[in-house]
């Protein structure tokens, strides 16, 4: 089974699990019954490796605050 996401006109995103492959192009939402088209974003989001996702976050930190750097370059040729 996988879980795919949908999105109604009126009540926004919501998740439809359906035995992989058979997601259909459109489905009825659960609470007010629109046909309602597939999300073919979200999912991307959801399945990033865990390990990248936190490498990033630290590349993002370490451009806001560097530490490695104490002096200016050049001061200091052997
Ligand atoms: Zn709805």
């Amino acid at each position: 089974m996988a879980t795919y996401a949908y999105r109604c006109p009126d009540c926004g995103t919501f998740d439809e699990t359906r035995p992989m492959g058979e997601a259909p192009e459109r489905v009825a939402c659960p609470r007010c019954a629109a046909s309602s088209p597939r999300q073919w974003t979200a999912p991307l989001l959801a399945q990033m490796d865990p390990a990248l996702r936190s490498a990033l976050a630290r590349e993002e930190k370490s451009k806001d605050a560097p530490e490695v750097v104490t002096r200016a370059s050049g001061t200091t040729r052997r």
